[in-house]
């Protein structure tokens, strides 16, 4: 029987700890589906990137790192506005599953909750790898392309990523 994991996070942006964690899971279990969390949203500080974009940061970062992107399954997840409910919606949009990684307490506790195996996974230079550091770097033009793939940097170049945040900056509504 193949077993099947999952991992869901919002991804903004997908950087080198995330990367890690999926290779070191695809490591323990024959396939991993990737949740593209709150999925429904974009150009805000917070989440600046579309799903869509995430997806591809995503996907080709894993290609580069060599990884068997047969055995990965890439979905985009919104957020509900209930978290007793979100579970079986992600089992509604998701390949079947059997065990859960996550680091996020509140993730854990619902997936636990409805039965599932909760694994942890080890954290990479959470302080460096950190999406809310990453953001803030690429707002005041400092030095953070090293803390993503190399793949992930292309794809923020093709977005224009760096201007869009430095814009949403800008727009005061978005900072409150
Ligand atoms: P995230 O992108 O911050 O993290 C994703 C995963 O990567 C986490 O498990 C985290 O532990 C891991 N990670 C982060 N930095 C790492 C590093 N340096 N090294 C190794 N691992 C690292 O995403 P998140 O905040 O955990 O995402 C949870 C998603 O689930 C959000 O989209 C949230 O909205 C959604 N959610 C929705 C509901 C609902 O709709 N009711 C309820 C719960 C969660």
């Amino acid at each position: 029987m193949v077993v099947r994991a999952i991992i869901v996070g919002r991804f903004q942006p997908p950087h080198k700890g995330h990367i890690e964690v999926f290779k070191q899971i695809l490591k323990e279990v024959d396939e991993l589906v990737i949740g593209v969390g709150s999925a429904q949203e974009s150009h805000t500080l917070e989440n600046p990137f579309t799903a869509g974009e995430r997806i591809l940061m995503i996907s080709r970062a894993l290609a580069e790192a060599g990884a068997d992107l047969g055995k990965v399954h890439i979905i985009p997840i919104q957020d509900v506005n209930n978290n007793a409910v979100w579970v079986s919606h992600i089992i509604s949009l998701s390949p079947p599953f059997s065990i859960v990684y996550s680091g996020n307490p509140l993730v854990k506790r619902l997936f636990k909750e409805a039965g599932f195996e909760v694994r942890t996974p080890p954290m990479f230079k959470r302080k460096v790898y950190w999406g809310t550091k990453i953001r803030e770097l690429m707002i005041k033009g400092k030095h953070w392309e090293s803390l993503v793939p190399k793949a992930v940097v292309e794809v923020m170049k093709e977005i224009k990523a760096v201007e869009r945040l430095k814009d949403l900056s800008k727009t005061d509504y978005l900072l409150k």
